[in-house]
C-alpha cells in the first residue's frame, strides 16, 4: 500500500517565497499554498492539512494573528505550525514558540535541514495523533466498563437490599464493610453498631444473642468455621437459635472471597419457619400416630377377644359395635388428613361452585350431625330472610360440621350449641355469615390466634379426640371461598367461631 503524501500549507505574502517553497518541497508533499492569513485559515479548514508553514511577516493579520486564529478553532488546534520568517531575532523566535508553534525556521530556507524537520514534525505529529486514538479507545473502555460495574454493582445493592437472606461482607483485614438490611432485622445489629468491627467480635456479638451460646462455632474466630471458596458447593451450614430480638432459628455460614476487597461474606438464613414446620409435622405425626393407635388398639384387643372367646349374641353385637365405631374415628382421621392434602395441592380448582341457600346448607349439615349420648341437638336461631351464596356445597357442609363437631368436643361439660346467622355491609359489599357458638371450655388469646394454624391443638389432656386440622381446613375452605372466619372467646365462658361469604345475587 503506497503511503498518503502529507499536505503542507505554506502561507506567505510573498509569491517568490511560496514558489521557492514549492520548488523546495513540491516533489515530497502536496502543497497548497495562500497569501494571506485570512486566505491561508479559509483554506486550511477546507483541507486540514498535516503541517502549516507560516510567515510572520505578513500585512492585515500577521502570521502570530494567524496562528492564534488557528489555536482558537478546535478543528485546526491541533495542526503543528512553523513559523517562516526571514526574521532572525531572538525576541521573535521566543514569541514563536511562547505562542505553541511546533518549530521555528528562518530564510533563506536550508532545503535539506527544512525537509528533515518537517518530516519529523510529520512523524511526531504521526505518532501523536496514534497515541490520541489510543487513548481515546482506552478511555472509551474504561467508561463502557465503569458503566457496566456501575450498573453491576447498583444490581448487587437492589439484591443485597433486597435479599430475604442476611450478609456481612468483611473487608481485606476482616472488618465489617457492608451489612445487608435483613441481617440488621434479623439480628437486630445495625450496620452503624457492626460497621469496621473485626470477625472475632462479630460473632461473639452473635454469640450473645444466641439461646445456646457454648453452641455457636462461629462464635470463634471466623476462620475455624471452614470456609467456603468452590460456590458450586453445597456450603456447610451452622443452625444457632436467637434468644433476642425474637426467637429465630438462622442458618449461618461463611463464603472466603478472593477478591482484593472481601475477604469473607457471612450469610444468614431464616429457617424459623422451616424450624416450625417440621417440628409441627414431627408433632403431628406422633399425635396422628397416638390419635390412629388408641382406635387401633382397641379393634385389634375386641377382634382377638371376640376371636378366642365365645360370647352371647347381646355381648358379641356391643364388642363388633365398639370394633365398627373405632375403625370409623380411624376413618376420620385418614380422612382429614387427605382432605388437607387435597385442598392444599388443588387450591380449589376442584370446587364447584355454585348459588346457594345458607339456611338450606346449614340444614343440611345439623340433619348429618349426630351429638354425642346425652348432648342436645344444636339451637338455630332462624334468620330475618334467606341469605344466599357462591359455594361448593360439600365443602361449605364439611366448614358447618367441623365448626359443630369442635362446639360439642370443647364443651364437655354440656351447654346449649347455637347457631345464628348474620349480615354486614362492608366497602358496599353484602356479607351473610353463621355463627356456631358453645358454652364450652373457650381459648386464650394467643390460642384463638394460633388454633388455625396446621397441626396446632390446645387440648393437652389427651381426652379430646383431634387432630389439629379442623379449624385449618375450615380457614383454607373459606380463603378459597373468598370467605373469611373470625373467633371470638372466653377462656372458661366459650367460644363462638363465625364464618363469613358475600352475598350472592344469583337466583
Ligand atoms: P382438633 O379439634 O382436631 O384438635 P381443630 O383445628 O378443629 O383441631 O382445632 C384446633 C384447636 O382449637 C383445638 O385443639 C381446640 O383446642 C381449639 N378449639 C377449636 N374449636 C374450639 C372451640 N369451639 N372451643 C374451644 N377450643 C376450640
Amino acid at each position: 500500500m503506497s503511503k498518503r503524501r502529507s499536505n503542507v500549507l505554506a502561507i506567505d505574502d510573498t509569491p517568490a517565497n511560496l514558489m521557492a517553497l514549492g520548488a523546495a518541497l513540491g516533489d515530497e508533499f502536496d502543497l497548497q499554498v495562500a497569501t494571506s492569513g485570512e486566505a491561508g485559515l479559509a483554506l486550511a479548514r477546507e483541507v486540514r492539512p498535516d503541517l502549516i508553514l507560516l510567515d510572520v511577516m505578513m500585512p492585515d493579520i500577521d502570521g502570530y494573528e494567524t496562528f492564534r486564529r488557528i489555536a482558537a478553532e478546535p478543528a485546526l488546534r491541533s495542526i503543528p505550525v512553523v513559523f517562516l520568517t526571514a526574521l532572525d531575532g531572538f525576541e521573535s523566535e521566543s514569541v514563536g514558540l511562547a505562542l505553541g508553534a511546533a518549530d521555528y525556521i528562518t530564510k533563506p530556507i536550508n532545503v535539506e535541514i527544512t525537509r528533515q524537520r518537517i518530516c519529523n514534525l510529520l512523524e511526531r505529529e504521526q505518532l501523536r495523533r496514534e497515541v490520541e486514538k489510543q487513548r481515546d479507545k482506552l478511555e472509551e473502555t474504561v467508561r463502557q466498563r465503569t458503566a457496566q460495574l456501575q450498573d453491576r454493582m447498583e444490581e448487587l445493592q437492589a439484591i443485597f437490599a433486597l435479599s430475604p437472606d442476611g450478609f456481612v461482607s468483611f473487608d481485606q483485614y476482616r472488618r465489617v464493610s457492608q451489612v445487608s438490611p435483613r441481617f440488621s432485622l434479623l439480628t437486630g445489629l445495625s450496620a452503624a453498631a457492626i460497621t469496621g468491627l473485626d470477625d472475632r467480635r462479630l460473632t461473639g456479638l452473635l454469640a450473645d444473642l444466641c439461646v445456646d451460646k457454648a453452641r455457636f462455632r462461629g462464635g470463634h474466630p471466623l476462620d475455624l468455621v471452614p470456609p467456603e471458596t468452590d460456590m458450586n458447593r453445597t456450603p456447610e451450614w451452622e443452625v444457632i437459635e436467637l434468644k433476642v430480638p425474637e426467637g429465630r432459628t438462622l442458618a449461618v455460614t461463611v463464603r472466603q472471597c478472593s477478591s482484593s476487597s472481601v475477604s469473607l461474606i457471612l450469610y444468614l438464613h431464616d429457617i424459623t419457619r422451616e424450624t416450625e414446620i417440621d417440628r409441627m409435622k414431627t408433632q403431628f405425626l406422633e399425635m396422628a400416630a397416638h390419635e390412629l393407635r388408641t382406635p387401633l388398639t382397641s379393634v385389634l384387643g375386641y377382634t382377638e377377644v371376640l376371636l378366642s372367646q365365645s360370647f352371647d349374641a347381646q355381648d358379641h353385637r356391643e364388642m363388633l359395635g365398639i370394633v365398627h365405631q373405632q375403625a370409623e374415628h380411624v376413618t376420620s382421621i385418614v380422612n382429614e388428613l387427605l382432605d388437607l392434602v387435597r385442598i392444599d395441592s388443588r387450591k380449589g380448582q376442584d370446587f364447584v361452585f355454585q348459588a346457594l341457600s345458607l339456611q338450606e346448607l346449614v340444614h343440611e349439615a345439623v340433619s348429618a350431625y349426630k351429638p354425642a349420648p346425652g348432648r342436645r341437638e344444636p339451637r338455630v336461631i332462624a334468620a330475618a330472610r334467606p341469605l344466599r351464596i357462591k359455594a361448593d356445597r360439600r365443602k361449605l357442609v364439611q366448614v358447618v360440621a367441623n365448626l359443630l363437631s369442635n362446639a360439642y368436643k370443647y364443651s364437655p361439660g354440656g351447654g346449649d350449641v347455637c347457631m345464628e346467622y348474620a349480615e354486614s355491609l362492608q366497602e358496599g359489599v353484602k356479607w351473610c355469615g353463621l355463627a356456631v357458638r358453645d358454652r364450652g371450655l373457650g381459648m386464650t388469646p394467643e390460642e384463638q390466634t394460633r388454633c388455625f394454624e396446621r397441626f396446632y391443638r390446645v387440648d393437652h389432656s389427651g381426652k379430646v379426640p383431634g387432630t389439629g386440622l379442623g379449624l385449618c381446613i375450615v380457614r383454607e375452605i373459606m380463603d378459597l371461598h373468598g370467605g373469611r372466619v373470625e373467633i371470638q372467646s372466653t377462656l372458661g365462658e366459650g367460644s363462638t367461631i363465625s364464618v363469613w361469604l358475600p352475598e350472592c345475587l344469583e337466583s
